[in-house]
């Protein structure tokens, strides 16, 4: 399996994964020649996506997602919900295109396992996901104000997970965002802090996580190095020694095999 986040933030969201003959994106969330161009430059043609996988409606989630289906005829999944949300963004999509799955409920692309999970974000049904092929697996967790006790379960037992570091608590408390912004960002329905990743993380080491990406960084509230290195010291401080990287806003991260 191949795992490679083309582009993770605040201001867009796409991730590229492989397995077997399945390559799927999770999310489109930049204009669609942003990630052509990204998939390009891993030696992925477009034209040979077999699905894009939705989150949620948020157009940093969906930016592309109808011009990239339409161009491509590439199969969209998503919830009934998130459909009927997304519809005004993305526009209308190919009948045979639709194709739509149950919270909760794990499905196939080719050989790939599939399963959405539910997570807690101001959105209509918004989901994480976690993929497995051949005794391999990713998840990917982000746009969740919270972790509940069923998060830990859904992402327990991944040899890799992108989990979301959003915002430096302090840098979002003294910036400029409106208050009721700020609000809905700490909410349980907001986004999660790089002190909650932290802690997420070690939690996750305790059940045998090692590898790990940060993702989903907030533009004005955060930055790359204050969210590495406080991550870095909560797992430190318990001696957790975990593989850590990080997805960046603009421009693909590493391309993780895992075998
Ligand atoms: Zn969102
Ligand atoms: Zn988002």
């Amino acid at each position: 399996m191949l795992f490679s986040p083309l582009f993770s933030g605040s201001s867009g969201n796409c991730s590229f994964l492989e397995a077997g003959k399945a390559r799927v994106l999770v999310d489109a969330g930049l204009a669609g020649k942003q990630i052509e161009a990204a998939l390009r430059a891993i030696n992925v043609e477009p034209g040979t996506l077999s699905a894009i996988l939705v989150t949620h409606e948020h157009i940093d989630h969906v930016r592309a997602v109808g011009v990239l289906s339409r161009r491509y005829k590439v199969p969209v999944y998503a919830n009934a919900a998130c459909f009927t949300q997304m519809e005004r963004s993305i526009g209308e999509l190919l009948p045979s295109c639709c194709r739509i799955f149950e919270t909760g409920c794990d499905f196939y692309i080719g050989e790939l396992n599939v399963t959405p999970f539910k997570i807690s974000h101001d959105a209509v049904e918004p989901v994480g996901y976690t993929f497995s092929h051949k005794g391999r697996s990713v998840g990917l967790l982000t746009d969740t104000g919270r972790m509940y006790e069923h998060l830990y379960d859904a992402v327990s037992g991944l040899d890799l997970l992108l989990l979301e570091a959003n915002h430096d608590i302090d840098m979002l408390n003294s910036g400029p965002y409106p208050e009721a912004l700020k609000k809905r960002i700490l909410s349980s329905k907001g986004h999660l802090s790089n002190e909650a990743a932290g802690k997420t993380l070690l939690r996750l080491y305790e059940r045998g996580l090692r590898h790990a990406v940060l993702g989903h960084l907030s533009a004005q509230n955060n930055d790359e190095t204050l969210a590495m290195s406080t991550v870095e010291e909560i797992l430190k401080s318990e001696g957790a020694s975990m593989r850590l990287a990080l997805a960046h806003r603009d421009r693909p991260c590493a391309v993780f095999h895992l075998e």
